[in-house]
């Protein structure tokens, strides 16, 4: 922790997710306390909550910059070195290659194992679990912000006051609705069967050695399948799993609720099951079918916001920019923008917030905003949906040239190996 030469700042987190956890570490390590408000009563734990991300390099050297145990991130991810892109013949039910990228240099995490190690790295008593965020106010002369909260387990209202408010509170952001109440998110025009297939207790069941003899670099690989209209993502997690994503079209479903996880019924799992017979190559159909608790994600994101920052109120993560998750960036993006504003701060010192908060936005908005517009794009080549360039020509994976397979790319992914020059002593 640095020896902070003035001021100790203070700031209050609203949601203890990946983005807060992260803000919370770059945080301290800049001088500053901070508090972390999280709706949820305790920490999430085991691999029953959540699936599995993406890490590219640069979060990657964050976290480990966090953890301060260079060898627990490694053991605790697979390596996904290659990114491979397929087109499946329904028909035929064979796959061929459309692109392959051997420099692929992410890792695959399981969500709660990442949490876990970001929490657990933390002093004991910053996230206060169990406390919903209820309002906020800024002071007149805009230097102090005063935060409300409740607390789940007690009923009491709780007061926090701090020179700074950092919502990270997920892409259904309330604090980011009390400064743009028309900001609405964007359904992308399809929806994601999401599963974790768990092969621990056999190996050698056909159906993992099926699937293993099908995809062989499974363990190092992100394996994209294209159909027509549709297309799937898969990857090995650490202890003997395999995530799964199918994205589907289909009208925008009603949401109940503040998530965008939808309660699926056995009927709905049935005729998932059943479509995926008529798209994808058998192996994956066996994985997919024995795959307990599969569930469906709505995907949105948002048009790109211009602006992050409010006087002494600043967003993060996907509260800052939700995005579709094809590019892998939101938790990507997350933990660099808190390890961004972590340095801002540290620079400017809390006497220089607004100047501290405009660097952060200046650095930050340009960078998310494109790689969401790319993940939109991204997606919807993908899904064989209209793109501006071409209406009446979706992709089709069965005809494209090598020139449109190599759209399909993780690494055109913009600013993806650029490193923010305020980071670049933080991690060198
Ligand atoms: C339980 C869980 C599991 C996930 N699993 C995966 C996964 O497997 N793969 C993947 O790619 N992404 C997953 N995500 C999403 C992923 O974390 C984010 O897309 C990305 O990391 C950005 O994180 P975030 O912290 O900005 O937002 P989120 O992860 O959405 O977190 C927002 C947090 O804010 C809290 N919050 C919201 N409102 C309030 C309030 N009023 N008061 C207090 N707290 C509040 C929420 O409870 C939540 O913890 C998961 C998110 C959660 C919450």
């Amino acid at each position: 922790m640095k020896e902070s030469k003035g001021k100790k700042g203070k700031a209050v987190v609203v949601g203890g997710s990946i983005a807060g956890l992260s803000c919370a570490h770059a945080l301290i390590a800049a001088g500053w306390q901070v508090v972390v408000l999280e709706k949820t009563s305790s920490p999430p734990t085991g691999c029953a909550t959540g699936a599995g991300l993406g890490l590219d390099p640069l979060a990657q050297k964050l976290i480990n910059s966090w953890l301060k145990e260079p060898q627990i991130l490694d053991c605790a991810t697979l390596p996904l070195t290659i990114d491979q892109n397929q087109v499946t013949d329904g028909n035929k039910k064979i796959n061929r290659m459309l692109t392959r990228d051997e420099n692929f240099n992410f890792r695959a995490a399981y969500w709660s194992v990442l949490h876990s190690l970001l929490y657990k790295a933390l002093p004991p008593e910053i996230v206060r679990w169990g406390h919903t965020f209820l309002s906020y106010s800024v002071s007149d002369d805009k230097t102090r912000v005063s935060v409300k909260s409740k607390s789940l387990q007690t009923g009491d209202i709780i007061d926090d006051v701090g020179d700074l408010l950092i919502a990270a509170d997920g892409c259904l952001s309330s604090i980011r609705r009390s400064f743009l109440p028309d900001h609405k998110l964007r359904y992308s025009g399809y929806c994601a069967w999401r599963g974790v297939f768990n092969f621990s207790d056999d190996e050698n069941s056909e159906t993992i050695l099926g699937l293993k003899k099908a995809f062989p670099d499974l363990g190092k690989c992100l394996y994209f399948d294209l159909g027509l209209g549709t297309h799937t993502v898969f990857y090995e997690l650490m202890n003997k799993r395999i995530n799964w994503i199918w994205y589907v079209n289909q009208p925008e479903p009603q949401l109940k609720g503040n998530s965008v996880t939808m309660k699926v019924s056995p009927d709905m799992i049935e005729e998932m099951h059943a479509a995926a017979e008529r798209v994808w190559v058998p192996e994956l159909v066996k994985v997919i079918r024995e795959t307990k608790e599969p569930f469906l994600n709505v995907i949105y994101d948002s048009e790109p916001l211009d602006r992050i920052v409010w006087d002494n109120v600043v967003l993060i993560g996907d509260a800052a920019h939700p995005t579709t998750p094809h590019g892998l960036r939101s938790t990507n993006m997350s933990i660099l923008d808190g390890a961004v504003l972590g340095k801002c701060l540290e620079k400017w010192g809390v006497e220089n917030l607004p100047s501290a908060l405009e660097e952060y936005e200046f650095t930050r908005v340009p960078v998310v905003s494109e790689q969401v517009l790319f993940s939109r794009r991204l997606g919807r080549i993908k899904q064989g949906l209209a793109l501006p360039n071409r209406v009446d020509q979706p992709f089709d994976p069965i005809i494209a040239s090598q020139e449109e397979c190599e759209e399909l790319q993780q690494k055109n992914m913009p600013f993806l190996l650029d490193i923010p020059s305020i980071i670049l002593g933080e991690i060198i």
